[in-house]
């Protein structure tokens, strides 16, 4: 189980207080190594990472030492596609989710969040709706794919692809979330491959820029939308902040660091940025930028009962003309509907639960 609690304990992923414990218990460097090779490259248990350790020195490295920063409040596993959403919970008792997406092919993907809330504001999410409460630290990210791969052992899988697209825009903390890069791409960390990790953002220019500099092997996903400046602002409130020329000249010098493909997202939403005039502003603003575009099914969310997803055969033809403009195009099928797997709809509704039995 977890450990859990203990404000004054410090993080298995803060290498200062790990190695200041160390040379205090005068413990041999690779044992430490093996210990953190063990639950964070392969998926052993908390057991089976202290068992690294010599017998005498377990329960004083215990004491001080958090394997966990986050405790498993509930799991949702859903019952048509493989997902499971995990609610997370922090010392503070902050909600948070991460959602196991076991893909057709095989493969596993997690997808993390880097915040609780966010001050984004986008219309269409349930994060959003909730406001910022507070970015969460490095140890915490990195924390719930520790817990996922220890879930996903007995099931023979592992968390093959990492994407920063649960609750929070990272580039709002950028601190934690380069420090969770360097620890889940390093060798001596995760040895997570960076063409598998995924940044997702709504479009910061320069953070993009410094993040492409930063980590030139990761990918990085825009959040487009609209490439209709006013519509965009109604549906990303932040896009106000920053217009899509500067947009795209960071999108432009993104590419030209880090020498590949960039996902543009674009959640298709019925009547607002899946019309005609949407579809030509969209491939005018892209042509030229080497882009992949993924069209993304709408699942109603409770926060914005005023929006809809455009039907299927809609989104294909909007799909197919793109291509037919020589857009490399796919349309994402949404995994996970049936256990709210869009991001912040759980920790909305756990919220609203554990309020509306608070006040009973
Ligand atoms: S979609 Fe992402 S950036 Fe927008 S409010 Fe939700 S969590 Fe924040």
């Amino acid at each position: 189980m977890p450990a859990t609690g203990g404000a004054m304990l410090s993080s298995i992923h803060d290498d200062v207080a790990v190695e200041s414990l160390r040379k205090r218990l005068a413990l041999d460097p690779h044992r430490v190594r093996r210990l953190r090779n063990r639950l964070c490259k392969l998926q052993g248990s908390d057991e089976e990472a202290l068992s690294e350790l010599p017998t005498a020195a377990r329960k004083a490295f215990a004491d001080e030492i958090l394997l966990h920063e986050l405790t498993l409040d509930q799991r949702f596993d859903s019952q048509v596609d493989g997902a499971s959403k995990l609610l997370f919970r922090t010392s503070d008792d902050l909600l948070l989710e991460s959602v196991i997406l076991r893909v057709a092919t095989g493969r596993t993907a997690l997808c993390i969040s880097s915040q609780i809330g966010c001050a984004a504001n986008c219309d269409f999410c349930a994060t959003g709706k909730m406001g910022i409460a507070r970015s969460l630290s490095a140890p915490q990210i990195l924390d719930q794919v520790v817990q996922a791969n220890q879930m996903l052992k007995p099931e023979g899988r592992k968390v093959r692809n990492i994407v920063f697209m649960g609750m929070g825009e990272p580039f709002h903390n950028v601190a934690a979330v380069n420090e969770t890069l360097s620890k889940l791409v390093s060798p001596l960390g995760f040895d997570q491959s960076p063409r598998r990790t995924l940044v997702s953002t709504v479009g910061l220019p320069a953070a993009m820029v410094e993040f492409a500099r930063k980590f030139p092997g990761v990918n990085l996903a825009l959040s487009l939308h609209s490439a209709i400046q006013s519509r965009r602002e109604e549906i990303i409130p932040l896009a106000a902040k920053y217009d899509l020329t500067e947009l795209r000249a960071a999108l432009q010098q993104v590419a030209e660091i880090s020498q590949q493909s960039i996902m543009i997202e674009y959640l298709m939403l019925r009547g607002v940025n899946d019309g005609p005039q949407d579809r030509a502003a969209l491939a005018e603003y892209l042509r030229g930028l080497p882009v992949h575009i993924n069209l993304i099914p709408y699942n109603r969310v409770e926060a914005a009962p005023h929006l809809e997803g455009t039907a299927k055969e809609e989104r294909e033809a909007f799909g197919a003309a793109l291509r037919a403009e020589g857009f490399t195009v796919t349309i994402r099928y949404s995994l996970g509907a049936d256990v709210d797997a869009a991001c912040g709809q759980l920790v909305r509704r756990e919220n609203r639960r554990i309020a509306a039995a608070a006040a009973q």
